[in-house]
């Protein structure tokens, strides 16, 4: 879905206002710089720059989209060959010196006339200081009808001498107001109807990359067809894992807290759990301390709501410590070390109490004959790590508290 008009665009409207208005009073710089992350819009805005620059009929700073000239260089941009005014040019895709040197010769030979062209060169940066001091002489030498944009997303891989050259333009990510928007408008314009649960993950997944919503929200309307599909593949994991974690930890046993942590963390991969053990955090934090009606983000207000009354009666502080100090490459035992620190901080127990529970909840689960044996070897494990820590290292004390 390409773009050919800056009104449709949603996001870096610093960039696009500018570039309105100069191509409406006629004061567009010869030489510019689109630089920003991938997918965020420097090559749309190049090539509607161009289109609207070789227009002679455009509308408000935007190519008119129906006329020879717009009809010519819309053909050149879609299949990546030249029109007689407008060139758009990937220089990556060179392979050698001499390549990429016939390519910035031939890419500057379109019919000089008493008419504008345009020049787009994506990955800049991917030339070498030799040719892009090449690329500066050439520069040097258009005439007063020629423009130049250079897309790059490593401005610093840019030799000084053309940098200082330029007129920078920084596109930004787009802010969540703007992300949102965007995927509304893109589920409107496409029939879907989909979960607020799913849009969220969407927009959390897709960092403000205008291309990656689109291309994600294709891809997953199209090819999922649950929820927990949707979540599973973009690695997001929903809220309830965390709802559980915590009213795990409030009504059962460390034993109960041990099984559901394990259970849930073998489901994900490790770094998205903790990724989004901190996500969870700071929405609950932020819920309490701050009064921010984080709710409106959630879908499961009920459970958000009783999390939140549970987590308000402990110090967030050292919890949100706690939960940072976890590694996102967390092992099994930084798992072991967090579950024990946060039982001990949540309930005020002393970790031999902690310990001898466990050990209880052991004999008693092994009694009863449902349990596998399987689950019974890895309650072993987790008892001996226990055993390990409180032997080790019972001085550790985490401040805080239950304040009940
Ligand atoms: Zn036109």
């Amino acid at each position: 879905m390409r773009i050919y008009s800056f009104d449709q665009l949603i996001g870096n409207q610093h960039c696009i206002s500018i570039l309105k208005t100069c191509i409406t009073q006629g004061t567009l710089p010869h030489f510019m710089i689109f630089h920003g992350v991938g997918g965020t819009g420097k090559s749309t805005c190049a090539e509607i720059t161009a289109l609207a620059m070789t227009c002679p009929h455009t509308k408000e700073g935007n190519p008119c989209l129906e006329c020879i000239s717009c009809k010519s260089n819309l053909d050149a941009i879609k299949h990546g060959t030249k029109s007689s005014t407008v060139a758009k040019v990937n220089v990556a895709q060179g392979n050698t010196k001499t390549d990429v040197d016939r390519m910035i010769k031939e890419i500057f030979t379109l019919q000089s006339s008493d008419r504008n062209c345009v020049y787009v060169l994506e990955e800049a940066h991917t030339l070498s200081a030799a040719l892009q001091t090449s690329l500066l002489e050439e520069i040097d030498r258009l005439d007063s009808k020629t423009y130049i944009i250079l897309c790059t997303t490593k401005l610093n891989d840019l030799i000084p001498e053309l940098r200082s050259r330029a007129i920078l333009f920084q596109f930004k990510r787009l802010t969540d107001k703007e992300s949102r928007l965007l995927l509304d408008k893109y589920l409107l314009e496409h029939n879907i109807t989909m979960e607020e649960e799913a849009k969220l993950a969407i927009l959390n997944y897709t960092r403000g990359i205008p291309r990656e919503i689109v291309s994600s929200t294709e891809f997953l309307s199209k090819n999922t067809k649950t929820l927990d599909e949707l979540l599973n593949h973009i690695n997001q994991i929903n809220d309830t894992v965390y709802f559980g974690l915590f009213q795990t930890l409030a009504n059962g046993t460390i034993y109960d807290l041990s099984c559901y942590l394990k259970d849930e963390i073998s489901k994900y991969d490790t770094r998205s759990f903790v990724a989004g053990l901190k996500e969870f955090y700071i929405k609950i934090f932020f819920q309490i301390e701050g009064n921010v009606d984080t709710l409106a983000q959630t879908s499961d207000i009920m459970e958000f709501t009783y999390v939140s009354d549970l987590l308000r009666k402990v110090d967030l502080f050292s919890l949100g410590n706690m939960i940072n100090k976890l590694p996102n490459n967390a092992k099994e035992v930084d798992f072991s070390f967090f579950l024990i620190n946060l039982y001990q901080f949540f309930h005020g127990k002393k970790v031999s109490n902690i310990v001898k529970e466990k050990r209880q909840a052991v004999t008693t689960q092994k009694s009863i004959a449902a349990v596998s044996a399987n689950e019974v070897e890895k309650s072993k494990e987790g008892l001996s790590s226990l055993h390990a820590f409180s032997t080790g290292t019972a001085k550790y004390n985490f401040g805080g508290g239950n304040k009940q």
